[in-house]
């Protein structure tokens, strides 16, 4: 039986010199989690202090794999939820570096002296951007549509299509959160059509809002009929009531990859009041929601109390703005989002040959397809270039694909290949790829 006496002293394990790098907060907790953990299942087993230390630096390491850690995203989906959505160029961080590690002007006027408003200023630059008379931005597009119905269609009816009511990744149902917000959905139309009548039938002096959502996910095909952003914006007008259009992911250009996605600057012109996507979506920045519309109609969305919950960080702010100054100086490779969608195959292609020529060409180089992610562009298969490996003798192919996660590069598994697909992987990765590919194929003989 093990003696407690001998169990030792929180100080002195912290005080271990192998331990001399780790965080002494967390050791602690570890460290007292383990001792209580003997002290209450007291076994014949034999403990030393040996076994002790070993123990501890495993649940120490096991913490260190949760830390958020750069990957390697090679699975093709650019926009991937899972690993992070955008990515921030390397000039936007430095911008953003400088108002992070300093005070700023945030909420401060520097002419007047006085209280200034922290929206201003990417109000501004949104508008330029795309053409509306105001802008504000909150935490994610969930708050934007949250915000703006709470705002204007609190308490009221807010007609909306039963072939919108979506669900996105993560268990998030955008009418789940339309209902929280206070406003009462009022379901028209069927889940493959909804025509405009369906909307005029719906309508009754408490209806306030006419709301249209983005299938940001999914597709109807077939026998399907749609009532577009114009008419819905139109019959809004005449009754007096506010039209608002959840977008999802918006993109602030009209590359060749977003054909079928509806570019914000566009939708603008429809009448729409309101319209709202994400920032770290197609639009390819820092997490936020980006609300566009009316200036008055902004102006009562500043107002609402919940705003306060719901307002961005100065962080986020200063990132968003740097993306917004860079599309607005058509300096589309700064938006890591839109250079790697926009690359072409041929580009890719030399990519592959380049990484392929550092690896011994262990690999081989196929033409292949993949998907945007992020809850856009559901239907559109973008071409591109991916490095494919086959299993290594006597084994399976799922055990390549965990030895590369284990060095933090995420492919996918395709006809008994593992691909490392190069539509995702940013240009500063490269040399990281080239090194886990020859660490995992290293001893093997081609
Ligand atoms: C992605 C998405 C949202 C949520 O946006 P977040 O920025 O993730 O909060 C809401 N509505 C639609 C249609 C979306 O595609």
């Amino acid at each position: 039986m093990q003696n407690l006496r001998t169990l030792p002293q929180i100080d002195k394990i912290l005080n271990h010199k192998p331990f001399k790098d780790y965080n002494k907060g967390i050791l602690a907790r570890i460290s007292r989690e383990l001792l209580n953990s003997i002290r209450s299942n007291l076994k014949d087993e034999e403990i030393n202090e040996e076994k002790i230390y070993t123990q501890i630096n495993k649940n120490y390491k096991a913490f260190e794999k949760k830390a958020l850690k750069p990957l390697i995203n090679a699975t093709g989906i650019v926009m991937h939820t899972n690993l992070g959505r955008s990515v921030i160029d390397e000039k936007s961080w430095q911008r953003a570096k400088q108002i992070a590690c300093s005070y700023s002007n945030l909420e401060y006027d520097l002419e007047s002296g006085s209280r200034g408003n922290r929206y201003d200023y990417t109000g501004y630059l949104l508008s330029t951007l795309f053409g509306c008379e105001d802008a504000l931005v909150v935490n994610n597009n969930a708050s934007a549509v949250f915000l703006v119905l709470n705002t204007f269609g609190k308490g009221g009816r807010c007609v909306i299509s039963r072939g919108e009511l979506v669900e996105i990744g993560g268990g998030f149902r955008v009418p789940e959160v339309m209902k929280e917000s206070g406003a009462i959905l009022a379901e028209v139309g069927t889940t493959n059509k909804t025509r405009l009548s369906d909307y005029e039938n719906a309508l009754d002096e408490n209806t306030k809002m006419l709301v249209k959502v983005h299938r940001s996910n999914f597709d109807i095909v077939g026998f399907k009929q749609d009532t577009s952003l114009e008419e819905i914006a139109k019959l809004a007008k005449e009754r007096g009531i506010i039209s608002y259009y959840d977008l999802g992911g918006g993109a602030a250009s009209s590359l060749a990859c977003f054909n079928s996605e509806p570019v914000p600057q566009k939708l603008i012109k429809t009448g729409v009041d309101l319209l709202s996507f994400s920032g770290d979506k197609l639009f390819g920045s820092v997490q936020a929601g980006i609300i566009l519309g009316k200036k008055e109609l902004i102006a009562k969305l500043r107002k609402n109390q919940l705003l306060r919950m719901l307002r961005s960080d100065k962080i986020t702010l200063a990132l968003l703005a740097s993306t917004v100054l860079s599309y607005l100086d058509k300096d589309y490779n700064s938006v890591p989002t839109v250079f790697l969608l926009s690359r072409s195959t041929s580009e890719l292609k030399s990519v592959a040959k380049r990484i392929n020529n550092s690896c011994k060409n262990i690999a081989s180089i196929i033409d292949t397809a993949t998907f945007g992610g992020g809850g856009t562009l559901p239907n559109v298969k973008i071409k591109s270039v991916a490095l494919a490996f086959k299993a290594k003798k006597g084994q399976k192919i799922e055990n390549l694909e965990r030895e590369f996660r284990q060095k933090g590069v995420i492919g996918r598994i395709e006809n008994q290949c593992f691909l490392l697909d190069l539509r995702s992987v940013l240009p500063s990765d490269e040399s990281a790829l080239i090194t886990a590919i020859n660490s995992i194929f290293g001893g093997q003989d081609e």
